[in-house]
C-alpha cells in the first residue's frame, strides 16, 4: 500500500472559490450548489457565465476570457462575446 500524504476524501473542508482569482469564499463549492459569499463584504458571489463563483467584476471577465480562449479553434480572446458581456453586466449592475 502506498502511503501518500494525499488529502482525505471528505467534502467537509471544501469551500467555494473564485473562478477568476482562485481565492476562497464563504460557502460550498459551486458544484455542490447553494450560495457563496464574499468574505470581506458579505455580499453574495455571483455565478460566472460558464459556471463557478466570481468575487469581482474583473474576476468575472477574466474567467470568461479564459474560457473563450480555451475553446477549440479560438485564439486568445481579447474581449467578451455578447452572452458573456450580458452575464457580467447583470452580475454587477446592482446599484
Ligand atoms: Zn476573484
Amino acid at each position: 500500500m502506498s502511503t501518500s500524504n494525499s488529502e482525505p476524501l471528505t467534502t467537509e473542508n471544501e469551500v467555494a472559490t473564485c473562478r477568476g482569482c482562485g481565492r476562497a469564499l464563504r460557502g460550498k463549492p459551486y458544484y455542490m450548489g447553494g450560495i457563496a459569499y464574499i468574505p470581506e463584504t458579505g455580499a453574495r458571489a455571483p455565478a460566472n457565465h460558464f459556471g463557478g463563483y466570481v468575487c469581482s467584476e474583473s474576476c468575472d471577465r477574466n474567467a470568461c476570457l479564459e474560457m473563450l480562449s480555451s475553446m477549440p479553434g479560438a485564439g486568445p480572446a481579447r474581449r467578451l462575446d455578447t452572452p458573456c458581456e450580458q452575464s457580467v453586466r447583470l452580475n454587477w449592475s446592482r446599484s
